[in-house]
């Protein structure tokens, strides 16, 4: 069922405290976790709980969860002091896409190139 928890997802493991994560904040809806090969000196996961593969499956199907971790992108560069973030959803292999649970990354703490690699 869309939306459901996938037992091959490893998303779904850490929504369900199943597999370990240095989690940084949760709501009813989300979890924020700092990415285990970070990227930047902040570098974190923001999901939603439920499952859906990516961004626009998310947005589509359940957008209040997709602005709820919207939302928490802000929320989570404020407590991180970030006065400048990137936020990036891969969505397909091509682009470096691993894990088929939609999630944003927040990178922040260093400075960045235009357009993107
Ligand atoms: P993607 O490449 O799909 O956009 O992002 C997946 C991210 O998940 C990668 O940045 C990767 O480092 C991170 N990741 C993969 N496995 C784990 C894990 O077990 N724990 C945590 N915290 N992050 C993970
Ligand atoms: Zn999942």
């Amino acid at each position: 069922m869309p939306g459901e928890p996938q037992d091959d997802c490893l998303f779904c493991k850490i929504v369900a405290g199943q597999i370990p994560a240095t989690i940084v904040r949760e709501t009813d809806t989300t979890v924020a976790f700092r990415d285990i090969n970070p990227q930047a000196p902040t570098h974190i996961l923001v999901i939603p709980k439920v499952h859906y593969e990516n961004a626009a499956a998310l947005a589509a199907e359940a957008p209040q969860a997709a602005a709820d971790v919207l939302r928490e992108t802000q929320v989570i560069a404020d407590e991180e002091k970030l006065e400048a973030y990137r936020t990036v959803f891969n969505t397909g292999a091509g682009v470096g896409q691993t894990v088929w649970h939609a999630h944003a990354h927040i990178l922040g703490g260093r400075g960045m190139q235009w357009p993107p690699g």
